[in-house]
């Protein structure tokens, strides 16, 4: 077995065996040239795996292959491990097929000893530099070999400052230094029971066993859970000559961005710091400074660092994050990677790219983090501006809002009607909250995560949220908030950054980002490249705006329940439903022939059904004009009513009312109050997410669905009166069996067609249905003879597929399935490929089969992340639909897994 590999036999591609950084730097090694990067050699990963299988022995093999590898290096150099005038120094580094910045081990200055230290200081006859080397090889060996807390070093070292009366470690000389040294080894004596290992090959086999031991260190698993890291992957290990930024003041080290790191403007950035190593950049004891201050302290340095930035930067095609160190003026690379960077920076990096020939449009669109994009679409708290911070939570949808503390949904529906912006803040929110969702500018809750339910629905309205903020405590009976100690009456005001989960009673300023002429640029080319379409989920013309500004190509989804929970429309949606479900039951009982009803008894509780919906139906037909408005030209689909009937008939109003005329009223008003409660208590369900919802309703209550009908169409038939262009789309939801769909299709196209004549205007309609259920999928062949078009809810698909209550999984057995490892995600945020993934491609294909002129799309959450989107462009969907805000993600997602196919 190969476990070893000199820098001069890697490359960029060998990342999974050479681990990013040593793939990296053979790579640099051959581009830039061996003057340029120090000499060393690769230990695999797979060395480590075996390392670790073998319970912390080295695989056989591996020794006399460090030693080859070693003995040529030293020739290579001219120099020696462990030679007394002219010792070999060695950093001994991990690293991992992916960057885990910080988490794995380092040992620098490894050689040195108790002779050669002297031999050192003469042969470069700087001895401050041999000692400063020696103290801080004993100081790492220590902390990373050997667990001497680094602290009592750092105590040491901070004693040995004052004691001399200088604030940096520069301050201290030679003589310092050596007493220092004597000082670091009697501590690590003290701490290990041992003398520090003087044999430089000892030194060195120990060394490489602590990399790979830090690979199952409890950082290094802690990040590997949160990145979805595997941990059998194990690390790599660098050995590799050392380069010296403490030989004076013409040496020193810093890192270099190949461009500015946080805005992306074309001119390198990073920190230096003057005779210092690497370490010392990063751990804060020095302030660096500025890359730019080389500019004048070694102007030749400078000048061909810039040029190596350059260099790289064309040869990887993406912006670099490079380390370096200058010795005596010369200079080293250490490191290169892909610049890790804000979406500001990704969107001006791509955008520029392109501009200076250096990349394609494919190319730069590549180089973007999707996942970091939604923070350009969203008010943010001011970055300059100076604010306390009360408490954090989970940023759960992205976006800054200030306003006034609510309690309860009817609360923010209440002042925002007076214009008012409201902050709604609960323990946890239910699918009752919503309309107060949609009037509030913010959502705080103190339970829930990123999947919880007040973070999906304030994702899918745009709504900033801030979930899971455990130190706030919500008491109704105060009408206040207390966190802290510090106590909020509702009414006071409150600011959270959804993006960071911040939340603040400081009045911060918020600034509203815009799809600058950049990033307008970057989306143009994406648009040209995509081959899947991007539509928005949108319930008011407000969104829809939004959504079109965004370049939704359409409204995929436009839920109609939305606009029966407004303001003054509660009322109304319970009577219709009491006077539906009353005229359904007269009728039902007329047609068994029973003898107590009558003709007119229907024709009455007919007459009741209409004059309760009639107001309803101008309502809507008002919601969907302004909708059409916005989205002139533009496909919009309506979906006819969906969610579970307990959601607009709750029986504790009923009962409520029912108590209250009871304490004095009238007695015809009580009867019927008390007739209502008993209907409404009958129609209850032990599982309504599995119940009466969707397309049952419309088979119920196909009086509701006629009337919505009749509301799109003749605000369609409006609309094309004024040259707005209307397609609309009539969507039926949670269909399982084709009859179904056959009947209400009926009865929708009896209703549209029966509009259109009233109207006298022919306006394009179509209908379809979504396929949400698995039964949908399997049976699409069927199903796709009723319907123009599918649009599959995967929400929902994931529920019924997985059986797994949304609402629920949160707080249940969800995080025990992800620290488990059972899952590594939650299947609500990313679509489950193998399962429902497979779901969708069948109803898909069988729907094509049946109705090859179906369009088909997606409208769940899942439209908007990215990678559930590059499945739905993989396999062939025509469209996805996602909240206004992810529109952009999608369409450049979408550009992506175009890209990625045409290779
Ligand atoms: P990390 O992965 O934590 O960044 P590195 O392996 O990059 O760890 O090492 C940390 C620092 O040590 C580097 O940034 C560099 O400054 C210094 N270093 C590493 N190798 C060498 C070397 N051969 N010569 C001089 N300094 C080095
Ligand atoms: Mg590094
Ligand atoms: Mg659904």
């Amino acid at each position: 077995m190969k476990w070893v590999y000199d820098f001069s036999e890697g490359s960029r591609e060998m990342r999974d065996l050479l681990g990013g950084k040593g793939a990296n730097l053979a790579e640099m090694a051959r581009i830039l040239g061996p003057e340029l990067v120090p000499a060393g050699f690769t230990i695999t990963t797979e060395a480590c795996v075996a390392y670790m299988n073998g319970g912390g022995e080295a695989p056989s093999g591996l020794d006399e292959q460090v030693d080859e590898a070693l003995s040529s290096l030293e020739r290579g150099v001219g120099k020696s491990l462990g030679d007394a005038d002219d010792p070999l120094l060695l950093s001994v580094r991990s690293g991992a097929r992916v960057s885990m910045p910080g988490m794995l081990e380092t040992v620098l200055n490894l050689g040195l000893n108790d002779v050669s230290v002297e031999g050192l200081a003469a042969r470069t006859g700087n001895e401050r530099f041999a000692w400063d080397s020696y103290r801080r090889l004993i100081q790492m060996f220590g902390d990373v070999v050997c667990g001497v807390p680094g602290s009592s070093f750092e105590q040491a070292l901070r004693a040995a400052r004052s004691a001399k009366g200088v604030e940096e470690d520069t301050g201290l000389d030679a003589r310092d230094l050596r007493t220092l040294s004597d000082g670091f080894k009697r501590i690590f004596e003290e701490e290990t029971g041992e003398p520090l290992p003087q044999d430089p090959r000892e030194q060195l086999r120990r060394a490489i066993n602590a990399v790979f031991d830090s690979w199952n260190g409890e950082r290094a698993i802690a990040y590997r859970r949160i990145n979805g890291i595997p941990d059998d992957w194990g690390t790599a290990v660098n050995v590799e000559q050392m380069v010296f930024g403490n030989r004076g003041e013409r040496s020193g080290s810093g890192v270099a961005f190949t461009r500015d790191e946080r805005t992306g403007e074309p001119t390198p950035s990073g920190d230096f710091l003057i005779n210092a190593q690497g370490e010392d950049v990063v751990a804060g004891i020095r302030n660096p400074e500025d890359l730019h201050v080389l500019a004048d302290l070694m102007p030749e340095a400078y000048a061909q660092l810039r040029a190596v930035l350059s260099g790289l930067e064309r040869h990887y095609r993406d912006m670099q994050d490079v380390e370096f160190t200058i010795e005596e003026g010369r200079l080293y690379l250490l490191q290169t990677r892909n610049a890790k960077r804000p979406a500001q920076a990704a969107v001006r990096f791509a955008h520029d790219a392109v501009d200076e020939g250096l990349l394609t449009p494919a190319e730069a669109l590549r180089t973007i983090d999707t996942d970091s994009l939604e923070a350009l679409l969203h008010p943010v708290f001011d970055p300059a501006a100076d604010y306390t911070p009360l408490t954090t939570g989970v940023a759960a949808s992205p976006g800054a809002a200030k306003g006034t503390i609510v309690l309860s949904a009817e609360e923010a529906i209440q002042r925002a009607a007076n214009g008012e912006s409201v902050i709604l803040v609960r323990p946890f929110t239910e699918a009752d909250d919503v309309a107060g969702f949609h009037a509030a500018s913010g959502i705080l809750t103190s339970e829930g995560g990123k999947a919880s339910h007040a973070a999906l629905v304030a994702r899918g309205m745009g709504r900033p949220c801030v979930a899971g903020a455990s130190e706030v405590v919500v008491d109704e009976t105060a009408n206040a908030i207390r966190v802290n100690g510090t106590e909020l009456k509702a009414g006071e005001p409150i600011a959270i950054d959804g993006s960071t989960g911040t939340v603040t009673v400081d009045d911060v300023p918020l600034v509203q980002p815009e799809i600058g002429r950049e990033f307008q640029t970057v989306l143009s080319w994406a648009d040209e490249l995509r081959r899947l379409g991007v539509r928005a989920n949108a319930d008011t013309a407000r969104d829809a705006a939004r959504a079109r500004s965004f370049g939704a190509e359409g409204i995929g989804l436009c839920r109609t329940e939305h606009m029966f929970f407004g303001e003054d429309r509660g009322e109304l949606v319970r009577r219709m439903f009491i006077a539906a479900e009353h005229w359904r039951r007269t009728h039902a009982r007329a047609r068994a022939d029973q003898d107590d009803v009558d003709s007119s008894e229907v024709a009455a509780a007919e007459e009741e059904f209409r004059t309760a919906v009639d107001h309803l139906e101008e309502l809507q037909r008002r919601d969907f004009t302004a909708i059409l408005h916005e989205m002139r030209g533009l496909p919009v689909t309506i979906r006819l009513l969906d969610p579970p009937l307990h959601e607009f008939l709750p029986l504790e109003h009923f009962e409520a009312r029912v108590r209250e005329l009871e304490e004095g009223g009238d007695d015809a008003v009580l009867e019927r109050a008390r007739r209502d409660a008993e209907v409404v208590s009958e129609l209850q369900e032990a599982n309504p997410m599995l119940g009466t919802r969707g397309i049952r309703l419309g088979i119920l209550y196909p009086q509701i669905y006629e009337m919505q009908t009749r509301a799109v169409m003749t605000a369609a038939a409006k609309s094309a009166g004024v040259g707005d262009a209307p397609r609309v789309e009539i969507m039926l939801p949670l269909v399982a069996y084709e009859a179904e769909l056959r009947q209400l299709r009926e009865t929708v196209v009896d209703a549209a067609e029966k509009a259109k004549r009233d109207a006298e205007v022919d306006v394009p309609y179509s209908v379809g249905t979504m396929i949400e259920l698995p039964r949908a999928c399997l049976i699409a062949e069927r199903i796709a003879h009723h319907a123009d078009f599918f649009s599959f809810g995967t929400n929902d698909l994931t529920q019924t597929a997985i059986g797994l209550s949304r609402d629920d999984v949160e707080n249940s057995f969800i995080p025990a399935y992800l620290d488990r490892r059972i899952i590594d995600r939650s299947p609500f945020e990313t679509l489950d490929r193998p399962g429902v993934g497979e779901l969708v491609r069948i109803g898909m294909e069988r729907g094509r089969r049946a109705n090859p002129g179906l369009v088909q799309g997606v409208c769940g959450e899942h439209g908007g992340n990215p990678e559930s989107v590059r499945f739905f462009a993989e396999i062939g969907l025509d469209y996805v639909s996602c909240s206004p805000y992810r529109v952009p993600i999608a369409r450049v997602a979408a550009a992506q897994a175009a890209i990625a196919d045409d290779e």
